[in-house]
């Protein structure tokens, strides 16, 4: 018997996860069905950010950022394993800057309201100084510093399929849809290869993919409603800004806000931002911004970097939502937006990580003020995520929650607790942990999105490859030639994270 949905997502991003969520927690019967794996797409190649923007004060854009307040505030109260507060420190170089800066520190508190997480304070620059003694003192004449949020973006996808899945949600990996059924002028149904799915609703969230998709759903009509702006991060050792507080580089020379990030005990140097003709995948890092990166690091820092410092680079595509006169992305709203076609795909556009929740909240919301399914209301507002715990466990298993029995109990049944690498804080447990209950089916799923070592520290990911692959085809009873077939494409895909010297 062929199974009807009443939801059916595309897309394993924040956005397709976010929705699937939404969806399940309101008592709709959901499917999600993902091309490659869940956070293949942008959602692994984030800044790691939960925050309103405080750079959109700068476009007025005060409806934005109190969204992200809001959304942010709930983010980390929904995942207290997976997200936190996090002060940032930005550096003040004249008397303009400090008022400027002062003013705009206040209103984005003043915007948060009750969800404030941390009271934000300003600092002499001997005080700033202090706080932060890798920071170059020529250039700063005093600080200010800012609550955000902090997250891990695809331990996150993972803990909303989880919470999914949790309550009866169904989601394949490595499922792309390449056709859509339509029947009496409305599409009713999708095609993975020869396998159809049916559904009342089928939601689109393809990201940077959207017109792809909608340009299958009404071939007809030419489709641009998304614009793809890349951005590059680089990773270095801790010892590179040795700081509690993230810096927040308010103006490189081409004028774009630059952060400096503690994360997983590396430095996070990020993000560009340049449009792009075309969307993919797996973007490149382009040369000019790499560059960019360390002669802005360089000015800022006392300690010089180069090429040879980088651990790790990645490079990720924004899908924002296409404005008729768009000069630049940097001035393109951060806002979502949510269209339906002639025949009845409905895609959800835009946004960020930080407002997945209420991207989801909001296209249900649309799926029900257009008739299609029986109202319910919302409750992700308040809804803690799978494994959430406000105790977790210490670095690096806090990220699993409550979870973590289950890793300890693994760890005991293989005998076996030794980490995948010395230089990744991750335990081989962890990777059979990943193939019972988190989809990773590939060794690329493992390396690049359960754990995060070739984000990391690529060089150590490579070499972790052969021992992870073998605990792979241990467990899913392979042989040496599927070892082989892993370890080339897992080599071709690590090799764009490794700099060129
Ligand atoms: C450099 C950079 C830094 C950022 N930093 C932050 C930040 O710090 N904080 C923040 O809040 N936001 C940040 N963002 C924004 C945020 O990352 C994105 O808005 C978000 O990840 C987009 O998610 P998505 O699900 O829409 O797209 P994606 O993550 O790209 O997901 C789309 C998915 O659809 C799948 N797909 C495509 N075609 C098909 C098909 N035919 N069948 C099935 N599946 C298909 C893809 O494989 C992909 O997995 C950043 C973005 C970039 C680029």
């Amino acid at each position: 018997m062929i199974k009807q949905y009443e939801v059916l997502i595309i897309g394993g991003g924040a956005t397709g996860l976010g929705c699937a969520v939404e969806s399940v927690t309101r008592g709709y019967q959901t499917l999600l069905l993902e091309a490659h794996d869940y956070g293949k797409g942008t959602s692994s190649k984030s800044t790691k950010l939960v925050h309103g923007g405080i750079r959109y004060l700068a476009n007025f854009d005060f409806a934005l950022v109190q969204e992200g307040l809001e959304e942010r505030y709930y983010f980390l109260k929904n995942a207290p394993h997976l997200a936190r507060a996090q002060t940032y420190l930005i550096p003040f170089h004249n008397l303009f800057e400090k008022i400027q800066y002062h003013i705009g520190i206040w209103l984005y508190d003043f915007l948060a309201k009750k969800l404030k997480i941390g009271s934000s304070r300003f600092l002499s620059k001997r005080e700033a100084l202090k706080e932060a003694p890798d920071m170059n003192p020529h250039h700063i004449c005093g600080g200010g510093i800012y609550y955000d949020g902090q997250f891990d973006d695809t331990r996150m996808l993972i803990t909303l399929l989880k919470t999914f899945e949790s309550l009866g949600g169904v989601a394949y990996n490595h499922h792309p849809v390449t056709e859509f059924i339509e029947e009496n002028g409305k599409i009713t149904g999708v095609k993975v290869g020869e396998q159809c799915f049916y559904a009342k609703v089928i939601i689109n969230a393809t990201g940077t993919f959207t017109d792809v998709l909608l340009n299958l759903a009404e071939p007809e009509i030419p489709h641009e409603n998304v614009t793809a702006a890349q951005g590059t991060h680089l990773v270095f050792d801790r010892e590179v800004f040795d700081c509690k507080h993230a810096l927040v580089i308010p103006k490189t020379i081409d004028g774009r806000i630059l952060f400096v990030l503690p994360w997983h005990n590396k430095v996070l140097v990020g993000t560009t931002d340049i449009e792009m003709k075309a969307p993919s995948l797996e973007p490149l890092a382009q040369e000019q911004e790499i560059d960019l990166i360390l002669n802005t690091l360089n000015q800022y820092l006392t300690k010089k970097v180069t090429r040879q410092d980088i651990r790790s680079i990645f490079a990720g595509q924004r899908p924002l939502v296409k404005p008729a006169h768009a000069q630049n992305t940097k001035r393109i709203s951060r806002k979502h937006e949510i269209l339906m076609t002639q025949n009845g795909l409905i895609s959800i556009v835009g946004g960020k990580w930080t407002i997945y929740r209420r991207m989801g909240q909001d296209t249900l919301d649309f799926v029900i003020h257009q008739g299609l399914l029986k109202a319910r209301p919302s409750v992700t507002q308040n809804y803690p995520l799978f494994g959430a715990t406000m105790t977790p466990a210490d670095y690096p298993l806090s990220v699993y929650g409550t979870e973590i029995e289950a890793i300890k109990a693994i760890q005991l049944e293989i005998n076996n607790d030794a980490l995948i690498h010395p230089r990744l804080p991750y335990f081989q447990a962890e990777v059979i942990y990943q193939m019972r209950h988190e989809q990773a089916k590939t060794l690329e799923d493992v390396l690049a999105r359960r754990t995060r070592s070739v984000f990391l520290d690529a060089d150590a990911a490579i070499e972790a490859a052969p021992l992870v692959a073998n605990l792979m085809a241990q467990y899913f009873n392979q042989d040496a030639r599927w070892v082989q077939i892993q370890l080339e494409a897992f080599y071709d895909f690590a090799k764009h994270f490794k700099p060129a010297l």
